[in-house]
C-alpha cells in the first residue's frame, strides 16, 4: 500500500509500505478513505520528537471497514468507522475509568498510546491506504447513515473536535461563562466551537495569524490579535479588569511571544494573567517532558518558567492533558448528525495522498490559509482544493 513515511527532519515521503494484517483476533482492518494532518504531527515533521524512520504518520483516521479478526462483533465489514486517536485496551484501570488516553496496556511503560505517534507505541499512522486497528469493538466509533455525505465533519472526531471539547471540559466551561481561548489553529477552533455549544457567553480567542482569528470570529469569537496590542490588555478590556471566568491552552510548548520567539511559558502565564482569580485553565497544548533541541536550558527538560506565586495568589486551578476521545465522540457525532456542529469549516485543504509531502511543508510554514488539511488517500491525482466557501459552523 501507499502510505506517508517519516525518513527525518522535514522528511515526509509516499512510499510503497507491506499491507497491515490481522494479527489479532480482536483487530480489524479500516481502508482509510479520510485521514488529516494535525498540528502535533507537525512536532515529528520538524524532527523535535525521537520518532523512528520509517514509521506512517496519522492519527486522525477516518474509513471502511474491510476485514474483522474472529473475536470482533459489533464492527462488521462495510461498516464506516473513525477512530479515536488514543487507543484503548478497554479493561485497564484508566481505561474502564474513561481516560482511554492513559490506556495502561496497549504502551507497556507508558500511559498512553496512539497511531503513528512518538513515544506512544509501536502502531503505525493512517495516512495510508489502510490501518489495523487494535481491540476494534473497543477502539471504532461504528458511524451514522449520512456518514459519507458529512465524512469531513466526522473526521474530526478522531482528535481535534474532542480535544477542543476536552480543553472546555478541563477548564470547567459552563453556560454564560467568559472564556479565553490560547491558539486559533485546529484545536483551539475546536474549542471555540465546544465553547459555544456550551453557551459561552463571551469567548476570546487569541492568535496572530489573521486568516486563524477570522475562523475564530466566523465560529462567534472575538478576535485577539495578539501582534497589535498585548493579548493580556485586549483581554482585560473585555472583561470589566477582572480576566476570563475559563482558560484553554491550545497551543503548546511551541508557543511564541510577540516577537516570533519560542518560549514554552508564554501562554502559560498570560492565561494566569487574563484569567479572573479563582478562574479555572484547561491545557490540551502539547507539552513534552524533554526537548534537546529547544533554545531555552529550561525547555530542554521540559520544565518552565511558570509564574506560580500569581497562580496561587488567584486561588486558580488548573488541569491537562490529552484529549480521553472516548468519553466524547459519541455526543459530538450526535451533534454532526443532527447539524448542531460543523467541524468541517474549518479545513482548508482537501487533498490526495501524493499530495501530502507538499502539505506538510505549507502547514509546517503556517503559511497563510493553511488551516487544516485532510488527505483522501483513495483519491488519485490532485485533489487540490483551498475551500473557500465556509457555511455556518453551528446551526
Ligand atoms: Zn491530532
Ligand atoms: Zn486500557
Amino acid at each position: 500500500m501507499k502510505a506517508l513515511v517519516y525518513y527525518g527532519a522535514r522528511d515526509v515521503r509516499v512510499s510503497e509500505m507491506p499491507d497491515p494484517k490481522i494479527e489479532q483476533p480482536t483487530d480489524v482492518l479500516v481502508k482509510i478513505t479520510t485521514t488529516n494532518i494535525c498540528g502535533s504531527d507537525l512536532h515529528m515533521y520538524e524532527g523535535r520528537t525521537d520518532m523512528e524512520q520509517g514509521r506512517i504518520f496519522g492519527h486522525e483516521n477516518l474509513g471502511e471497514v474491510i476485514e474483522v479478526g474472529k473475536a470482533v462483533v459489533g464492527i462488521k465489514v462495510g461498516d464506516m468507522v473513525c477512530m479515536p486517536f488514543n487507543i484503548g485496551c478497554g479493561h485497564c484501570k484508566n481505561c474502564e475509568a474513561g481516560l482511554t488516553g492513559f490506556c495502561l496496556t496497549m504502551n507497556p511503560g507508558f500511559a498512553g498510546a496512539a497511531y503513528g505517534f512518538a513515544g506512544m507505541g509501536p502502531y503505525n499512522g493512517g495516512q495510508a491506504e489502510y490501518l489495523r486497528v487494535p481491540n476494534g469493538d473497543f477502539n471504532c466509533l461504528k458511524l451514522p447513515e449520512d456518514a459519507q455525505e458529512k465524512e469531513n465533519d466526522y473526521v474530526m472526531l478522531s482528535d481535534i473536535f474532542p480535544t477542543g471539547y476536552h480543553a472546555t471540559q478541563l477548564a470547567g466551561v459552563k453556560s454564560g461563562d467568559n472564556v479565553v481561548i490560547y491558539g486559533a489553529g485546529p484545536v483551539g477552533l475546536m474549542a471555540t466551537l465546544s465553547a459555544q455549544i456550551k453557551g459561552a457567553n463571551k469567548t476570546m480567542v487569541v492568535d496572530n495569524h489573521p486568516d486563524r482569528l477570522k475562523l475564530a470570529e466566523e465560529l462567534g469569537a472575538i478576535p485577539i490579535d495578539f501582534s497589535k496590542g498585548p493579548a493580556v490588555d485586549q483581554v482585560l478590556e473585555q472583561t470589566n479588569g477582572l480576566g476570563a471566568d475559563r482558560g484553554c491552552e491550545c497551543v503548546g510548548y511551541q508557543c511564541c511571544d510577540r516577537q516570533g520567539h519560542e518560549h514554552n511559558n508564554v501562554t502559560m502565564n498570560e492565561l494566569v494573567k487574563t484569567v479572573k482569580a479563582t478562574g479555572s485553565i484547561g491545557v490540551v497544548g502539547v507539552f513534552i517532558a524533554q526537548d534537546p533541541k529547544a533554545e531555552d536550558s529550561l525547555q530542554k527538560t521540559g520544565h518552565m518558567d511558570f509564574d506560580f506565586g500569581n497562580f496561587w495568589m488567584k486561588g486558580q486551578s488548573m488541569a491537562t492533558g490529552q484529549a480521553n476521545v472516548k468519553a466524547y465522540n459519541r455526543q459530538l457525532c450526535d451533534l454532526i448528525s443532527s447539524g448542531k456542529a460543523k467541524p468541517s469549516a474549518i479545513i482548508s485543504h482537501e487533498l490526495s495522498l501524493e499530495e501530502a509531502p507538499d502539505a506538510y511543508k505549507h502547514f509546517d510554514a503556517r503559511d497563510n490559509g493553511w488551516t487544516k488539511v485532510i488527505l483522501k488517500p483513495g483519491k488519485q491525482g490532485s485533489q487540490k482544493k483551498h475551500v473557500q466557501e465556509r457555511e455556518a459552523v453551528t446551526a
